[in-house]
């Protein structure tokens, strides 16, 4: 493989295959990811800022969909990966040490934790995990596990859930995501189970928990590292702290791998963003987690807006995860911080819960 000529090889991540096909046939994704990327520019610039304050945590479900008794991963191991995700996003991973001294003061902690869901849409407790048997062997980037019609397993409200599916996974993928902006029923990640966690079916190099780390930066509106230009060095991840590199690093790179003039320091292929083996990604930096931000409080508001008074005839237990963040303030509280919110800021909230056809209770 060399710099500037792409050989064929293996896609790690299926997310920029996705992204491409909905902006082919999509016009509503087209326009709603020159939405994003708008707002994303504003907070990366500093023109806007986050106004979001404390941790958030996002309620997860997860959906194991099994051809095999092994492809059937047991509870400790999506526990392991939710470890995992807690402590890369709060940067309170033990690994965080090898960040070169060079990027130190660019470790994010990016305020966002998750957790398996507690209650179903219906209303009922729940784990949030579901099992679903299929006679698929295994699955594509085609979104085939996304529905059960399809031989996988339906999504729970993703505008209230991050969905994570679990399956065998083909074509060398370790998982991909669906960046925000995309269809609802679709919405979420996939991982392949044998990179998803740290114990049971986890297999080095790719037994850390990363490709989930990784698929979530994508589903909180973060790009490759290296800008997907396929070595061309004209493209970035539109993130101003993180170099500007070439093309994705393979396995456990040394410091510094020099492309596209960014020496002295080179890539930053210690990046969740990257492509490096588990134990060789360690950072999210500060302008990814403006980004983070700027998705957080855009395209998946949903996330941190407490639903108010639903309808009796709606699942009441769709509401307890939201009912959750407003504990914490967040965008309720902002709702009504008219000095601090601007009105466009108030205005792509409400739209945002009217596409996914919430009350907004005003
Ligand atoms: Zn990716």
């Amino acid at each position: 493989m060399t710099e500037n000529f792409p050989a064929p090889r293996r896609d790690l991540c299926g997310a920029m295959h996705v992204h491409r096909r909905l902006l082919n046939e999509s016009m509503t994704y087209r326009a709603q990811r020159a939405r994003i990327e708008s707002r994303a520019l504003q907070y990366e610039t500093g023109r806007r800022s986050s106004v979001r304050r404390g941790v958030v945590t996002l309620p997860v479900v997860v959906h194991v969909v099994h051809n095999t008794p092994e492809q059937n991963i047991d509870d400790a191991q999506i526990h392991s990966q939710i470890d995992v995700l807690n402590r890369d996003f709060r940067a309170a991973n033990p690994d965080v040490s090898r960040v070169p001294e060079v990027w130190r003061t660019l470790i994010a902690d990016n305020e966002v934790e998750f957790a398996l869901a507690t209650v179903d849409p219906l209303g009922d407790p729940t784990d949030g995990i579901i099992r679903a048997a299929t006679d698929r062997t295994s699955f594509d980037v085609d979104d085939g596990v996304k529905a059960a019609a399809t031989g996988g397993s339906d999504p729970w409200p993703t505008d209230q859930y991050l969905n994570v599916w679990v399956c065998r996974l083909g074509g060398g993928l370790l998982g991909y995501a669906q960046f925000p902006g995309g269809p609802p029923p679709t919405d979420g990640v996939v991982i392949l189970h044998t990179a998803f966690g740290t114990t049971g079916t986890a297999t080095a190099p790719y037994d850390g928990g990363r490709t989930a780390t990784h698929e979530i930066g994508h589903w909180l509106d973060l790009f490759h590292i290296w800008g997907d230009d396929d070595g061309a060095c004209s493209n970035d991840d539109r993130v101003a702290d993180t170099p500007n590199q070439a093309d994705s690093n393979v396995g456990k790179p040394a410091f510094p791998h020099v492309t596209c003039d960014n020496g002295p320091n080179g890539d930053m292929f210690m990046n969740y963003m990257d492509y490096v083996d588990d134990d060789s990604m360690f950072m999210f930096t500060q302008g990814q987690r403006e980004r983070i931000n700027a998705c957080l409080e855009g395209a998946r508001a949903s996330f941190l807006v407490a639903r108010q008074a639903a309808p009796a005839k709606e699942p009441a237990a769709a509401v307890a995860p939201a009912q959750a963040q407003a504990e914490d303030g967040d965008v309720e509280r902002l709702l009504h911080d008219s000095e601090r919110l601007t009105k466009e800021v108030l205005a792509d909230i409400q739209n945002m819960l009217g596409l996914v056809g919430h009350e907004t209770g005003k």
